[in-house]
């Protein structure tokens, strides 16, 4: 059988596309491939539950324009499919006098970014917001929620089959070969042939570009997140999210303290090089993974970049009270014992050569096929909008779909 489309990834941003590209073209013919035996199973499931609204992202860059877009999309989608969120806000504490500075910088630049209600808030009343929370000063964007991205995956699946999409999981992708006017794309059991391919492969998305003499660069280089919980007892500490003043040179936003949708109240994540690229933990080793990472010439340079902060961010990992005295400084009522360990993700994060981590979402089409190579935070919050930009650039005709 022919297909149209062949969606390599069933994360969020491969059910969202599937889910588009059959709302948009109806009676077309799409099968979406997943590796694992349960969809989302990689950092679709394993994330800090954020709707991002949109504050830190460069101006006119696509992670400013698709998480606005995005942002409004899941809440109009939430509401409709009775998906259960809150607006629980979040507020942006600056400690010191340069993050000051800096706090006022990301002020304008959320403004800038059309980030709704955003308002400053003095040192003296960041305890109307947060009444446990110290501070020299705060943003506050009442328009940041939390939701189980899991629970929108399996919807947006729910969709995409009843629009008729097959979901075939248990099925690695090992090779996409170009053949005159369409593509095979392989699993162990089995060959798809379609006229086009979008590779939605997360933590494996270079790999796939590969596959059609994409370019290796950007390489993904697995950074695990663990998470801290906080004792049951001391959730009350924490009404919304509260994020720290993140460091301009990285693209991560700091520990944060995140309530989640099952009450709970998440602390990190932490950044550490991931052993694996689905390593969740120290013990998961992948030798020729680890291997792969450590040679490439960006991760080299970043490592001498940035050694003092990998240094200190793994000791944080590894001594939890070192993580605790940086929580305390915005909460000083969390306690020695006051936290557990909780879950881990790996973001995948695409390095350039020369060492820069690619900031902004990366997607390249060429002749048929569409690569997302780069889809790291806040791809979730955008991911309605990334698909309707995948749509968007599809060069689908209509009548040649219709078959
Ligand atoms: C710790 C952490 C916290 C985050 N917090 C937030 C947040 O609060 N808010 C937010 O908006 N975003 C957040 N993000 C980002 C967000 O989770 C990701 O950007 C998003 O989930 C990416 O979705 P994806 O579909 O591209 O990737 P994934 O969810 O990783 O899906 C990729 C899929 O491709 C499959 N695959 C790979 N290779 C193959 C192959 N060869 N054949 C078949 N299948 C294959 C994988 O098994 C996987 O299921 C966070 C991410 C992390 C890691």
């Amino acid at each position: 059988m022919l297909y149209d489309f062949v969606i390599v990834g069933g994360g969020i941003i491969g059910l969202a596309t599937a889910r588009e590209l059959l709302y948009r073209f109806p009676r077309t013919k799409l099968v979406l491939i997943e590796k694992e035996g349960t969809l989302a199973s990689h950092q679709s499931s394993h994330n800090s539950g954020v709707i991002h609204s949109g504050i830190y992202y460069k101006k006119d860059s696509l992670k400013a324009k698709l998480c606005r877009e995005g942002r409004e999309a899941i809440w109009a989608y939430c509401k409709k499919r009775s998906i259960p969120f809150k607006t629980v806000g979040k507020l942006i504490v600056a400690l010191t006098a340069d993050e000051v500075q800096r706090l006022d910088d990301l002020y304008q630049r959320g403004m800038e970014n059309g980030v709704p209600g955003l308002i400053l808030v003095e040192g003296k009343d960041i305890k109307e917001y947060e009444p446990y929370c110290n501070g020299l000063k705060a943003i506050y964007s009442p328009s940041t929620g939390i939701v189980d991205w899991k629970r929108v995956c399996l919807e947006f699946a729910q969709d995409a089959k009843r629009s008729g999409a097959e979901l075939v999981t248990s099925a690695e992708v090992t090779s996409i070969e170009k053949r005159s006017g369409s593509f095979i794309v392989s699993t162990p059991n089995n060959e798809y042939e379609s006229r086009m391919v979008i590779t939605c492969g997360g933590l494996y998305s270079d790999r796939l570009a590969q596959m059609t003499n994409g370019s290796p660069h950007p390489k993904i280089i697995p950074f695990r997140g663990d998470y801290l919980l906080l004792k049951k007892e001391k959730c009350h500490l924490i009404k919304g999210n509260i994020y720290p003043v993140p460091d301009p040179r990285l693209p991560f936003l700091g520990v944060h303290f995140t309530p989640t949708m099952d009450g709970r109240v998440l602390l990190g994540p932490s950044v550490v090089l991931a052993f694996a690229r689905e390593g969740y933990a120290f013990d998961q080793l992948n030798m020729g993974e680890l291997i792969e990472t450590l040679t490439y010439p960006g991760f080299v340079k970043l490592a001498l970049k940035y050694w003092k902060t990998g240094v200190t961010e793994l000791y944080r990992d590894v001594v939890i009270d070192a993580y605790l005295k940086d929580l305390r400084k915005y909460i000083p009522e969390i306690e020695p014992g006051d936290c557990l360990p909780g879950p881990a993700g790996v973001r995948a994060q695409a390095v350039s050569p020369d060492g820069t981590m690619v900031d902004d979402f990366q997607l390249d089409y060429d002749d048929g096929i569409m690569h997302v190579r780069n889809a790291p935070s806040p791809a979730a919050t955008s991911s309605l909008a990334i698909a309707k930009y995948i749509a968007d650039a599809l060069p689908v005709n209509t009548k040649m779909l219709r078959t």
